[in-house]
């Protein structure tokens, strides 16, 4: 999605539009990868407006992801949602060590600069990259998830296999005895 900065009116652009996962190729090399899959398209709702020189693109940006579980590895269905707050800037600040054109992320909000040249933005990579940062770490196909058997590999959600895992369970315990004194 490109916007022409000319067209913004004084009041500001309120755009909604939904694209296709497979038009960001970031992504589709992630699904390449095998790590998951986007089954809907990125819903985004942007207010895009005119700050001085610089353009603010404000929203969220949000989807759904399939990704197997961490835990029992079973393929489970979780949203994505972003919320943005870029400022697209002609002049990037000259800054020593690692730049912060990826943003700094205050409480669940990417808070950031962008660079643009010419006479337009264009909004894909910035939507692309909140697609990617609210990937998770640890997905879970719910909190109480049991997991897989370490010793079978059994599916624990389904049945309790006939393992005895007394033995791991022990020194489970004995971790956890430790890390508390
Ligand atoms: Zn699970
Ligand atoms: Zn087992």
């Amino acid at each position: 999605m490109k916007i022409i900065i000319d067209r913004i009116p004084e009041e500001g652009l309120d755009l909604v539009f939904d694209e296709k996962p497979e038009s960001f190729p970031v992504l589709n090399e992630i699904e390449a990868s095998g790590e998951c899959v986007f089954p809907e398209p990125i819903h985004n709702e942007l207010t895009v407006s005119r700050v001085r020189d610089m353009v603010s693109v404000k929203g969220t940006v949000e989807t759904r992801v399939r990704i197997p579980c961490a835990r029992c590895l079973e393929d489970t269905e979780l949203p994505l949602k972003k919320r943005l707050n870029i400022y697209f800037t002609r002049n990037m600040p000259e800054l020593e060590g690692p730049t912060t054109k990826d943003g700094v992320e205050i409480r669940d909000e990417v808070i950031g600069l962008a660079p643009f040249e010419g006479e337009a933005i264009e909004l894909d990579e910035v939507i692309q990259e909140q697609v990617v940062i609210s990937l998770p770490s640890r997905p879970l196909c719910r909190a109480e998830c049991k997991g897989l058997c370490p010793r079978c590999g059994a599916d624990l959600n389904r049945e309790p296999c006939d393992c005895d895992t007394t033995r791991y369970n022990e020194q489970f315990a004995a971790l956890k005895d430790l890390k508390l004194k």
